[in-house]
């Protein structure tokens, strides 16, 4: 898949179209911005780290049945995506007071929000994302109210996934920001980036910030923070793998001549088997690989049938999965 034209270029993102057009790559830049774009800077790796850590927790929702737009990642840098169209709001959900939160309503921070709060605010650099209700959200038509109720219960989804998964990693899930898009179909998929640049995690015992806070707020270590967050949550595929083993069946076309089934056909007439009709004569291929998902190995046998085992021009193929 290749990068073929630019069509968007944001604060911490690229986005190219592709070679095919309902597909996108991101490229994820060094470059670090905060209170919309007033305070930037650039860190050479911090776009591997973005990339890698968002990634990984697109995958992780995925595999929990949560649709987004994530693909295959590409390299340290690069992401393979669906191309959506985004709906203008953003959606943060709150697990704990901080923040704009704190600084809008006064309150301390600190406290734990039970249930979480979900907020919606307006994507519109020039009016700084304002804050808006789902009165506005009608009003103005920026998103239908099926939609609304859709971005809600999925982000709620999400911080359920998120937040077990962190828990055990000893990083409390404070708070974060998602996006959605549609595909062609009206289907709401989670777009955007899950990272440290988009979350508040906080290391659950000491309380450190290990987000872009250190960055908004100056308290230094920012690509140490993020490398940490990387650090506890990248062993997270090869954890969750399973082994599962393929049974493969690689037969001829119908209609392609098989000589091998011919003489099988002749031997069991000879030997007197004569009600036998027809034999076609296959192969049979087992193949033991370890995977984060059943989806995920039935792609790569898929993959590795039309790469390899299969003469597409003259077999056809059937398999079977089964975990061991
Ligand atoms: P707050 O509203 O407290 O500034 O942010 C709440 C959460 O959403 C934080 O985790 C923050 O990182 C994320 N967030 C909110 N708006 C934006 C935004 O425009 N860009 C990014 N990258 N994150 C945001």
């Amino acid at each position: 898949m290749n990068k073929i034209k630019l069509i968007y270029e944001g604060k911490a993102k690229k986005v190219y179209e592709t070679d095919d057009s309902t597909l996108a790559i991101f490229e994820y830049k060094d470059s670090l911005t905060a209170f919309n774009a007033q305070k930037k800077d650039t860190m050479q790796g911090k776009g591997r780290l973005t990339n890698l850590i968002s990634a990984t927790f697109l995958k992780l929702l995925q595999d929990k049945g949560i649709p987004t737009h994530f693909v295959k990642l590409l390299d340290d840098n690069h992401q393979l995506v669906k191309r959506l169209k985004i709906i203008p709001l953003e959606v943060v959900v709150r697990n704990t007071s901080t923040g704009s939160l704190c600084k809008r309503l006064g309150v301390e921070e600190g406290l734990d929000l039970v249930p979480p709060l979900v907020e919606f605010y307006l994507k519109n650099d020039e009016l700084g994302d304002p804050l808006v209700t789902e009165d506005h959200i009608r009003a103005f038509g920026f998103a239908s109210k099926p939609q609304v109720e859709k971005m809600k219960e999925l982000s709620l989804k999400v911080n359920e996934i998120l937040h077990k998964f962190l828990s055990k990693k000893g990083i409390k899930l404070v708070d974060f920001k998602l996006e959605f898009g549609m595909d062609d179909e009206g289907n709401i998929f989670v777009a955007d980036e899950i990272s440290p640049d988009t979350c508040r995690f906080w290391d659950m015992t000491s309380k450190e910030r290990l987000d872009k806070d250190r960055f908004r707020k100056d308290l230094g270590n920012v690509l140490e923070a993020y490398e940490e967050i990387w650090r506890r949550i990248a062993d997270w595929e090869k954890s969750c793998s399973a082994e599962y083993r393929a049974n493969i069946l690689v037969y001829l076309k119908e209609g392609v001549l098989d000589t091998q089934g011919k003489a099988v056909l002749s031997s069991l007439y000879s030997l007197g088997y004569d009600e036998v009709k027809n034999v076609r004569v296959g192969k049979y291929i087992k193949i033991t690989l370890t995977s984060p998902s059943q989806e995920d190995a039935a792609s790569r046998i898929k993959e590795m049938c039309e790469d390899l085992l299969v003469n597409d021009l003259i077999e056809e193929y059937s398999f079977e999965l089964e975990e061991i």
